[in-house]
């Protein structure tokens, strides 16, 4: 048994925390103008029991994201019978594209050909992948993510990834403000200007700091952990 099974936790304390995330999340929709159109909210659950995702269930909570592959799979395997769309957002190595592309429905941090081209091979017999592009808003060499000044190359040779479904960009701007949460939307509107992409429509950025800023700069969808969660132990 892995140590995310016997963690314990404060049931009510969740479910307070979580529905004080989704109040600031619809307010931050309200004050943004986005009550039409509603930034989603994907609930990332890295290092946290399947139980406590469990109890997110009961409630409606559907989105949840992940970064560690193994960790993952055990949870997916243990809540298979629930409703849940299930996101990758952590680094992907080659020899982890197989596993990602049969149990995820989105992957938000593609940032080369070499592993597109192979989840979209290993992809073949299901329903198209959700991808999203992570990109280096800041354009510093410690941070992952495509370079802004690539990004158009890795689009063109993804476009036409049959088993993959196009959807937009992800970011983890470096420093707090909105600066690059500007930057990244101005950069998905250009790509969108330049090339035919009939399913870009998602922007995934904002998280348990920043979540209110980026739906003003127009994120489709916050990844939030801590303030749902509480904080990791990565012991
Ligand atoms: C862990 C993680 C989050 C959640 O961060 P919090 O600060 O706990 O809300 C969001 N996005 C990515 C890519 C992460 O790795």
């Amino acid at each position: 048994m892995s140590s995310q099974d016997v963690q314990n936790y404060d049931k009510n304390e969740l479910l307070n925390h979580y529905q004080a995330v989704k109040s600031a999340l619809d307010t931050a929709n309200v004050l943004a103008n986005r009550a039409a159109s509603p930034c989603g909210l994907i609930a990332v659950s890295k290092t946290k029991p399947a139980t406590m995702i469990a109890d997110l269930v009961a409630i409606g909570q559907q989105d949840f994201g992940e970064n560690y592959l193994q960790e993952a799979l055990g949870k997916i395997d243990m809540l298979k019978d629930l409703p849940i769309t299930w996101h990758y957002i952590g680094s992907i190595q080659r020899n982890k594209t197989r596993d990602i592309a049969k149990y995820f429905d989105w992957v938000h941090t593609i940032e080369r050909d070499v592993i597109a081209k192979r989840l979209n091979e290993q992809r073949a017999g299901l329903p198209p992948l959700n991808v999203l592009i992570q990109v280096n808003i800041d354009d510093e060499d410690s941070k992952s993510g495509c370079l802004p000044d690539e990004l158009p190359s890795l689009i063109r040779a993804m476009m036409d990834y049959e088993n993959l479904r196009l959807r937009g960009l992800m970011v983890i701007p470096d420093k707090a403000g909105s600066d690059a949460f500007v930057r990244t939307k101005a950069l998905f509107d250009a790509m969108a200007a330049q090339f035919e992409l009939p399913h870009w429509d998602s922007l995934s950025m904002g998280m348990s700091h920043d979540m209110t800023d980026a739906v003003a700069q127009g994120a489709t969808m916050v990844r939030v952990g801590t303030a749902i969660f509480g904080a990791r132990d990565y012991r």
